[in-house]
């Protein structure tokens, strides 16, 4: 069979769930015994988004292979339960860099590069590589950005060649766009959606079907008009309003008959019928009234709650697993170092300090790291996170005033926190830090080991500094456990403070492997630690 394809473009604005219906589309498919794959395509320059900021981009999805990407593969990541590999994500930067390196090789020897069509067939080659790498039956391509942008022209060329190429029984044209409200006279409006199909066709592509995004009820008779102006089919024109839950979103495209419908379109038969019932229930559960426990979380890009978006996730996975609300806090660290958002982080019954990167704000994360280990409050520090509940242990227990990590102190007397070996000779930044999966060896009896119930464990990585190993015998003697290692010794992955009820750190990330059905053991142990102390459990 060949394989089929399903391209989810954007219309009018962005930042509409252009990901998380690309995610529920795969999941309805799943559901029907498909094997699907996703990929993400992003028109900027850069080669991944791991050099980009956070409030720029917000987080970076870290995979198992270590590719650092756009956080729409943590969605497809969590909705559809599948790991994504490198190839599920490539951006306009990879796709130049791969013909130009081509180009000097002398491989297009006479001839002159262009977009169309050395560009486009790089496109179409990564599009093609998802298929034959998963041996997917059915690919979701979302492109990001909307239609028009400059950037996203090659794309929207490349999709326009494949549906001749690969087929178009094979091909199938998602539209995600905005009805915006006017409050004046009450109405959703349906132009834009109108122009911005107008652009697609002005590139040669008809959507096949429209998703239209609101925040507010869409009646038929827009349905209708959108059918009508798009030419779609009315059953084609699926609304889609905004959701108190995002995990809401399958069920509501289920209903919508999206599922049916696409098989339908792409001439498949499905082999199993969905089982919705543990969404439903998921569903149920976080509509339902539940216990709130104050988790602070103390970051720097609060203002941008995308920049922590797994984080995020994760502790509502755990939270819902444990039938409380994770009601979190947004803390700005900086805040703390100025006397301010103490009384947040003291209403809390739980601290989480996720990743980062630079100084800004470091203080204020030892301070609220310090509070939790002191104050006997449930902390669970991620990468960056631990790395301070380090440094505010050698500071304040073990009184070396100046301990801090080279990445922030160079001349520090006590580099507590050091740039691996392996990274001292690195000198461009994008791609080099350590990254993906690796194992890691749980210490019998320690409070990891007991939350995770298993003796070694995968996780995801992204850092370049890692805890000194000149430092590990005095930690140990005066009360921090390194609960999780590498296999060959050298690297601590965990440390947690004894006599804590849970103060936890990891090296890696967590959070991203954590999902809906199955919460992370680590955010669960948070969790129960903060319900107790709030006294909800
Ligand atoms: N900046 C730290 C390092 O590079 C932590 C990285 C992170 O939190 N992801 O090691």
């Amino acid at each position: 069979m060949s394989t089929k394809y399903i391209f989810f473009t954007g219309g009018v604005v962005s930042s509409v769930g252009k990901g998380v219906t690309a995610a529920a589309a795969g999941l309805l498919l799943k559901e029907r015994g498909f094997k699907v794959a996703v990929q993400k395509l992003d028109p900027y320059i850069n080669v991944d988004p791991g050099t980009m900021s956070p409030y720029q981009h917000g987080e970076v999805f870290v995979l198992d292979d270590g590719a650092e990407t756009d956080l729409d593969l943590g969605h497809y990541e969590r909705f559809i339960d599948i790991r994504l590999s490198r190839v599920s994500n490539f951006t306009t930067g990879q796709v130049y860099a791969e013909v130009i390196a081509k180009e000097r090789r002398g491989d297009y020897l006479g001839g002159t590069i262009q977009v169309i069509p050395h560009i486009t067939n790089e496109i179409k080659r990564r599009i093609g590589l998802v298929a034959k790498e998963t041996g997917a039956e059915i690919v979701l391509v979302e492109i990001g950005g909307t239609v028009g942008d400059i950037e996203s022209q090659p794309f929207m060329e490349a999709l326009r060649q494949m549906r001749n190429e690969v087929g178009r029984e094979n091909v199938y044209f998602v539209h995600v766009t905005w009805l915006p409200y006017i409050g004046a006279t009450g109405e959703l409006k349906t132009k834009p959606t109108q122009h911005s199909v107008a652009a697609l066709r002005s590139i040669g592509i008809s959507p096949n079907m429209i998703i239209a995004r609101s925040d507010h009820p869409v009646n038929d008779d827009l349905g209708d008009k959108i059918a009508l102006f798009c030419d779609v089919e009315k059953r084609a024109v699926i609304p889609m309003v905004t959701t108190p839950t995002l995990y809401e979103v399958p069920l509501l495209l289920e209903q919508a008959g999206v599922g049916d419908f696409l098989i339908e379109k792409l001439g498949l038969k499905a082999t199993r019928k969905p089982d919705w019932k543990p969404w439903q229930r998921l569903v149920d559960k976080v509509k339902s009234p539940k216990p709130a426990v104050k988790i602070a979380l103390v970051g720097k890009y609060v203002e941008l709650q995308d920049a922590y978006m797994s984080v995020r996730e994760a502790l509502r996975h755990a939270a819902l697993s444990i039938g409380v609300e994770a009601d979190i806090q947004w803390i700005h660290s900086a805040d703390l170092e100025k006397g301010k958002s103490w009384d947040a982080l003291k209403a809390a019954d739980g601290v989480i300090v996720p990743g980062g990167f630079g100084s800004r704000g470091i203080e204020g994360k030892i301070l609220a790291a310090k509070y939790a280990r002191e104050e006997k409050v449930p902390y669970l520090g991620l990468c960056l996170g631990m790395q301070l509940m380090c440094i505010d242990f050698a500071r304040n227990v073990l009184g070396y005033e100046d301990a801090n990590s080279t990445e922030f102190d160079r001349s520090t007397e006590h580099p507590v926190i050091d740039l691996m070996i392996e990274q001292r000779a690195i000198t461009d930044m994008g791609g080099t830090m350590r990254l993906g999966l690796y194992p890691c060896v749980l210490q019998k009896g320690s409070v990891a080991a007991k939350a995770y119930a298993e003796k070694q464990v995968d996780e995801r990585h992204r850092h370049r500094f890692e805890f000194n190993n000149a430092y590990r015998e005095e930690f140990e003697r005066n009360g921090m456990v390194f609960s999780g290692i590498s296999p060959d010794g050298k690297l601590v992955e965990i440390s947690e403070v004894a006599d804590h009820p849970f103060m936890v750190g990891t090296q890696f990330h967590p959070e991203f492997l954590s999902r809906p059905h199955r919460p992370h053991p680590l955010f669960v142990g948070l969790m129960k630690a903060a319900a107790k102390r709030a006294g909800v459990k």
